[in-house]
């Protein structure tokens, strides 16, 4: 599933293909928007919050949509057919003279007016990439439920939005934090935050994501997706395992010495 720093950039991209040019074609093929019309509306701009993509319209609307697994938007100069998947996945085409935005196997699809955008994603904590970011109100919503395992917490959107399991991995790893531990057994949460803050901000102009600082396939993470391999510092098997609240349990990895 994409993360917040990949979903950041490609609103980026979609806001540079789409903002200050009227639509000269916009199809929406899920049944509830079958008769909207957004042909002649001019983007005002494409923005993300947490995993969420919120794309403006001039006319005080927002057509709103989630990635989940396996969605995706792709971008196509104007008269070349779009590639993102088989026809019958095309969930929306949005499109200029010059550019056209094709979203596919997109669970989420709703037009709101703007002014109600909260009706989508008014339940999203703070956003690591929002010009809103607010670590004392994440911090807050964290600490909360201290029972709760800090895995399962960093990836409920409602305390902070835009982490996924590449960052939980990672940052439990960094600060040295087994997943499962207790929120309120976390030492430094504050710390913790501000550090998956500055790690996700600092891979959002890039689609690779790192926490090594290394961008070659295969040295990007110190524990995601290495399970059965040594540990970078240690060399102690790193393990996984899929937990969270049933049926959203995912995968998640740790070096049992470095993170006790
Ligand atoms: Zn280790």
């Amino acid at each position: 599933m994409p993360e917040g720093d990949t979903v950041w950039l490609a609103c980026r991209r979609l806001h540079a293909a789409l903002a200050g040019r009227p639509l000269v074609r916009a199809e929406l093929r899920v049944p509830s928007l079958a008769t909207a019309d957004l042909v002649g509306r001019t983007v005002l701009e494409v923005v993300s919050r947490g995993k969420h993509q919120l794309f403006r319209f001039d006319d005080g609307r927002t057509l709103h949509s989630h990635l989940r697994m396996d969605g995706t938007w792709r971008i196509s100069h104007a008269g070349r057919p779009p590639r993102g998947g088989p026809p019958h996945e095309l969930r929306a085409l949005l499109a200029n003279a010059d550019q056209v935005a094709a979203g596919y196997r997109l669970p989420v699809l709703e037009l709101l007016p703007t002014d109600e955008e909260d009706r989508g994603v008014g339940h999203l904590g703070p956003d690591l990439l929002g010009p809103d970011w607010d670590l004392d109100e994440a911090v807050r919503r964290l600490g909360a439920d201290p029972g709760r395992a800090i895995g399962e917490a960093l990836l409920d959107q409602r305390n902070l939005a835009g982490l996924g399991t590449f960052y939980r991995a990672e940052i439990c790893f960094l600060q040295g934090i087994q997943p499962r531990r207790p929120v309120a057994d976390v030492p430094n949460l504050r710390r913790l935050v501000d550090r998956a803050r500055r790690l996700i901000m600092a891979n959002r102009e890039r689609p690779e994501q790192t926490s090594t600082g290394d961008l070659r396939s295969g040295a990007r993470s110190y524990v995601y997706g290495r399970a059965g391999q040594p540990c970078r510092r240690c060399r102690t098997m790193i393990k996984s395992e899929e937990f969270g609240p049933d049926g959203q349990e995912r995968l998640s990895y740790w070096c049992p010495t470095c993170q006790p």
